[in-house]
């Protein structure tokens, strides 16, 4: 999951509460594969001292990391890649008279890989323009505008694709999502990388309405050498494992504080209590808080199974939040810091 400068006031939809929002923003399909995660606490002040060093350096080291790894992106949008591919093959015998026909096929080839019908007319009309002024002159001259239309949406809107953990520690992110959206294996994954670049890292098991999912975040736990605050009772609620799980991130020098929750949909009034509950509980553990902050960043996961990986831009369109990591796999290197470029250069290579 990936976070930029969401702000309530940007977005008061989503930063009032949490995923529920983002969830109605999207077509079923999309949002059963979208989680968002919010730094719920990355305003605290405990005496703990400032992080902003820390935290910044955390940062640019993931997303510098992301440079150097575009295998992973690349063959994790290997199938969007291939829907894409026939857009290649419509430029190479490109000519003027053909446009219209050619920009139908492109539009199609959009549509199938989710860019979603207002960015894909936005982009297929800006072409159409262009060719008409004589701009475009090519197939090649044509491909480049298309990738750079599509970098443009992408670095507009949501262009904080940078990990931000605030100023203190700990830094608390609560990672939210609907059920089997790929919470908890991201939340796994994402502390393997935070720990790798030395981050010490606590998980709370904060998912208590299904019974195995304490288990599975251990396992999760093993697999990364992280370790994990569980609920200790049968029907411990969430919001105490979580404000136990900060209270003593706080205590022993923790880091970041990854917390786990359970899957939700916004027409489920209890757990969207639970979440709030969960917040406040959290909130009242470090002096200072509770600054709430809307959703800040999304993880989009299970590209890797995916043609239509064009959901990215059109998440990011839609919501204005930018796209933190994705996940193309199940392993623990299976989370991509999400670097546009990167991206736009897997899906039309
Ligand atoms: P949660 O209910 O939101 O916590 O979802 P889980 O983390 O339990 O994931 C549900 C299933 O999706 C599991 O079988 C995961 O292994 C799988 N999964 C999660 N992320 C990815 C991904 O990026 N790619 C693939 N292929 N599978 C994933
Ligand atoms: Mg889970």
């Amino acid at each position: 999951m990936a976070m930029a400068s969401a702000t309530p006031t940007r977005l008061p939809l989503i930063s009032k509460h949490t995923s529920f929002y983002l969830t109605n923003c999207l077509p079923q399909t999309r949002f059963s594969h979208c989680t968002a995660i919010r730094p719920a606490t990355n305003r605290f002040k405990c005496s703990a001292g400032g992080q902003t060093g820390f935290f910044t350096r955390l940062g640019r080291l993931i997303k510098e990391k992301a440079k150097s790894d575009v295998e992973k992106i690349f063959s994790g949008f290997s199938k969007t890649r291939d829907n894409l591919a026939v857009i290649d093959e419509l430029l190479l015998y490109w000519n003027l008279a053909d446009t219209d026909k050619v920009l139908d096929e492109l539009e199609e080839a959009l549509l199938v890989s989710d860019f979603g019908p207002r960015i894909t007319i936005k982009i297929v009309e800006s072409l159409r323009d262009d060719i008409l002024a004589g701009k475009l002159k090519s197939g090649p001259d044509i491909k480049d505008a298309l990738k750079n239309s599509v970098l443009d949406l992408l670095t507009k809107k949501g262009n904080k694709t940078e990990l931000q953990l605030g100023y203190r520690k700990p830094a608390v992110v609560l990672i939210v999502g609907v059920n089997g959206g790929g919470k908890t294996t991201s939340l796994g994954k994402l502390a393997y990388r935070l720990k790798n670049e030395g981050a010490k890292i606590l998980m709370a098991a904060g998912d208590t309405f299904r019974a195995a999912a304490s288990d599975q975040l251990e396992i999760w736990a093993e697999r990364t050498g992280c370790e994990i605050v569980v609920a200790e009772g049968e029907k411990a609620k969430a919001s105490s494992v979580l404000s136990q799980a900060v209270k003593r991130g706080k205590e022993q020098g923790f880091d970041i504080v990854l917390c786990d929750t359970s899957g939700r949909l916004h027409t489920n009034y209890s757990l969207m209590e639970e979440l709030v509950a969960c917040k406040k509980a959290v909130g009242k553990v470090v002096n200072g808080a509770p600054n709430v902050v809307g959703i800040t960043g999304l993880i989009l996961t299970k590209l890797d199974g995916s043609a239509r990986g064009g959901c990215v831009v059109s998440v990011v369109d839609e919501l204005g939040i930018p796209v933190k990591f994705v996940g193309v796999g199940e392993g623990v290197e299976d989370l991509q810091p999400f670097d546009a470029e990167a991206f736009v250069n897997a899906i039309f290579s």
